[in-house]
């Protein structure tokens, strides 16, 4: 199917930007991966998009100056796929980008998109909620763990555009782990978890087996007791049923994929 009409802008300024999103019906076009797709299934109809590809500024991966990152929201997947100083500081987030989707949609499709987009079952919101990081808007800044509420539902306002991406450093010595499972090589996943170790404490975070992703919390109290933490991860999520797995085998994959991702942490 072909989108529905809509008129085009593509401004050359942030503010101009926030401008054009004052009117209701406009909507941010980024890589256009998850966009594009929705207006031709008809999921969407805005009357405006507002093309952010043209402002200059947001497409970056630079050191914070304390062992994190800042990256713009304009950086494209395949960027952070190889950028060598995500692998220096954030190899799990390296190692990750290579379950998203496929090369074209990675030489397309941004961080920022990913993020405002909000797919429960992507990779980059976990991702988020696990490194601790915090998104930079043209309002505010943000958590992410106050983020997301609800399944592509975010904190956004209609008329907010996310900027920037901040990941603090992690505690040196921080081992990591993430294990997804899907169906075929370049799908969603059915649910993925990521695991980091450090100081004697555990973060989890599950992707695909809840409304939004998932810290969890009581899981990693019971952290290193894995069958405990394992029990409790799996109590914590509440998984859908749909026509890719149901819920108790999403809960089962749970189990498994924290087993392994913690493993591969410690
Ligand atoms: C076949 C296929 C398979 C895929 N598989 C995966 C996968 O396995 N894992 C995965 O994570 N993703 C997957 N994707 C989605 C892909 O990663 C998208 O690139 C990503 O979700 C959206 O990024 P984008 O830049 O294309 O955003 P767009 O499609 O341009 O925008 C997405 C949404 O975010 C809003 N938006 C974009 N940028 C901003 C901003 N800076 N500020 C405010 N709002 C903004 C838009 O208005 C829109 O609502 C897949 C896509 C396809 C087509």
């Amino acid at each position: 199917m072909k989108p529905p009409a809509f008129e085009y802008l593509a401004p050359a300024s942030l503010d101009e930007a926030v401008a054009a999103l004052a009117d209701d019906e406009a909507k941010v076009l980024a890589g256009g991966q998850s966009l594009v797709p929705m207006l031709n299934f008809r999921l969407l109809a805005p009357s405006l998009l507002v093309d952010i590809n043209r402002i200059p500024g947001l497409d970056y991966i630079e050191d914070n100056g304390a062992g994190g990152l800042r990256v713009g929201a304009l950086t494209r997947h395949y960027s952070l796929e190889t950028s060598e100083l995500v692998l220096q500081r954030f190899p799990i987030l390296n190692a990750a980008m290579r379950y998203v989707a496929h090369l074209a949609i990675r030489n397309r499709g941004t961080i920022g998109g990913s993020l405002c987009h909000g797919d429960p079952a992507a990779e980059l919101p976990g991702l988020m909620l696990l490194l601790d990081a915090k998104m930079k808007t043209t309002q505010r800044t943000i958590a992410a763990a106050d983020f997301y509420q609800g399944a592509l539902e975010t904190a956004l306002a209609d008329d907010e555009i996310l900027t920037e991406i901040q990941l603090p450093a992690l505690a040196d010595e921080t081992g990591w782990g993430f294990e997804e499972f899907a169906r075929r090589s370049g799908d969603f996943a059915l649910t993925a978890v990521g695991a980091t170790v450090g100081e004697g404490a555990a973060r989890i975070v599950v992707i695909g087996a809840h409304d939004t992703p998932l810290r969890l919390t009581a899981a990693e109290a019971l952290f290193p007791d894995i069958d405990a933490v394992v029990a409790a991860a799996q109590a914590e999520v509440s998984p859908n049923d749909d026509l890719h797995a149901s819920a108790d085998y999403r809960r089962h994959l749970v189990g498994v994929l924290t087993r392994r991702a913690l493993a591969a942490a410690i």
